[in-house]
């Protein structure tokens, strides 16, 4: 029955758009990722927005800094590990937000980022029109 394989075949890609594709990692120099930070918020890093790989959720740095969450967390590990959040969204895409870090077993920070000759894997940055949500 080609019919239905064709339709598993289907689901099959749909469920794994639903992750990143790590193979799709884009490297910048810092420079260039914060001239792009700037291109799309301005000046004021409080303001850039990044997107969680695993639950979608769109935090700014300020809102990583009201929940108490370290520097080094920013962009870095989802804002849901400062606020309670429990693992059940956790990789689901489906809003969050949830308790991934990027220093666990599954890395799906898509974007890597050279930083005096270290390379630091960060979330993407949010659209610039998407709304932030707490
Ligand atoms: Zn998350």
């Amino acid at each position: 029955m080609p019919q239905r394989r064709t339709k598993l075949l289907a689901d099959k890609r749909s469920a794994a758009e639903g992750m990143v594709d790590v193979s799709k990692s884009v490297r910048f120099t810092h420079a260039a990722w914060h001239a792009e930070g700037v291109r799309r918020f301005g000046d004021d890093p409080m303001g850039w927005r990044f997107v969680c790989p695993s639950c979608g959720h769109v935090a700014s740095v300020m809102d990583w800094k009201e929940a108490g969450a370290p520097e080094g967390a920013v962009a870095f590990s989802c804002i849901g590990r400062y606020m309670g959040a429990t693992d059940d969204k956790t990789f689901h895409r489906a809003g969050g937000p949830c308790d991934y870090t990027g220093g666990g077993l599954f890395k799906l920070n898509p974007v890597e980022v050279e930083v005096e000759g270290k390379v630091q894997a960060v979330f993407a940055f949010a659209d610039a029109t998407a709304e932030v949500q707490v």
